[in-house]
C-alpha cells in the first residue's frame, strides 16, 4: 500500500464523504436464494454479495465426514464482472485464502457437534467488489447460516478499520484499501465477545493498533444491529420492528 494522494480533506471527510467513524451504507436482505437452505444478500457500500448455505447434508466425498461433528465448508468467489477489469473466474490464491479465513471466522459460532457426519456448505459470491468484501461476505454468510436454521452460539459480525492519511478510520473502502497505509479486517461474536478473525495488511504501532481494534469492534457492533434487524424483518415482519422501536 503506497499512499500517493490525500484521502481525508480539511473537513475531516473521506473520499466518499464519510467521517472517520462512519460505516458505509449497509443493507441486508434475508432468504433471497430459493434453492438454498438459507441465504442473504448484502450491500456494503458498493459491495454486492450473495451468501447461500446448503445443509446440514450428507458429506461428499464420504471420507471427509467427521464422526463427532459437522464439516463446515466455505467458498468465497468473485464473479468475473465484480471488478473493473475482468477477473479470472478460476479461484485465485486470494480467494483460497479468504475461503479459509472465512471458515475459521464462522466455525466458532456454529454448533458443529449438533450435526455429526454431516456437512454445511457456505457459498459467498461477490457480484461487485468495493474493498472489505471478506468482512461483508462473513457478515452475510452468518445471516445465511441463521436463516438456514443452523444451531448457532452467536452471530458473526465483521468490519474492517485501518489507517488513512495518518488517521485511524472505520470501514475501509476500495480506494482506501489500495492507497491507505493499513487495513485490519475483524470478525467478532458480539455476545460471546470473541474475535474470530483479525488480519492486518500494513504497519501500525501499538497505540494505532489498539485504536484500530477498538474502532473495528465498534463497527462490528453496528453491523450486528443491522444483521439482527434483517433477521427480525424476515421472520417477524415490520410489526416486531415497530414494537422494538417504541
Ligand atoms: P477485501 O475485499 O476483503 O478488502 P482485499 O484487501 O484482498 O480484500 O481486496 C481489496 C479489493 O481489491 C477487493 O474488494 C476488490 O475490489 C479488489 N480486487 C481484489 N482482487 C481483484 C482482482 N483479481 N481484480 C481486480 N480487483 C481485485
Amino acid at each position: 500500500m503506497v499512499q500517493t494522494r490525500s484521502l481525508i480533506d480539511e473537513q475531516g471527510l473521506r473520499t466518499d464523504g464519510r467521517t472517520t467513524d462512519e460505516l458505509r451504507n449497509v443493507k441486508i436482505q434475508v432468504g433471497i436464494v430459493k434453492n438454498a437452505d438459507g441465504s442473504a444478500y448484502i450491500e456494503f457500500g458498493k459491495n454486492r454479495i450473495i451468501a447461500a448455505v446448503y445443509g446440514p447434508r450428507e458429506v461428499h466425498p464420504k471420507h471427509m465426514a467427521q464422526p463427532d461433528r459437522c464439516v463446515l465448508r466455505c467458498r468465497y468467489h468473485m464473479s468475473p464482472f465484480s471488478t473493473d477489469t475482468r477477473k479470472n473466474p478460476a479461484p485465485s490464491r486470494r480467494e483460497v485464502e479468504i475461503s479459509k479465513v472465512m471458515r475459521e471466522a464462522l466455525e466458532p459460532a456454529v454448533m458443529l457437534e449438533d450435526y455429526p457426519r454431516a456437512a454445511i456448505d457456505v457459498f459467498v459470491e461477490v457480484l461487485q467488489a468495493d474493498g472489505g468484501s471478506r468482512c461483508a461476505g462473513i457478515t452475510a454468510a452468518s445471516v445465511a447460516l441463521a436463516d438456514a436454521g443452523i444451531n448457532m452460539r452467536d452471530i458473526v459480525s465483521a468490519c474492517a478499520a485501518g489507517k488513512v492519511d495518518g488517521k485511524i478510520v472505520l470501514d475501509i473502502n476500495d480506494v482506501e484499501d489500495k492507497e491507505g497505509s493499513a487495513d485490519m479486517p475483524l470478525a467478532y461474536l458480539p455476545h460471546l465477545e470473541r474475535v474470530t478473525l483479525l488480519q492486518l495488511d500494513g504497519i501500525l504501532n501499538q497505540e494505532e493498533f489498539n485504536e484500530c481494534l477498538d474502532k473495528a469492534l465498534q463497527g462490528c457492533k453496528m453491523i450486528y444491529e443491522i444483521q439482527r434487524k434483517a433477521l427480525i424483518q424476515k421472520y417477524f415482519g415490520d410489526e416486531q420492528e415497530l414494537k422494538e422501536e417504541s
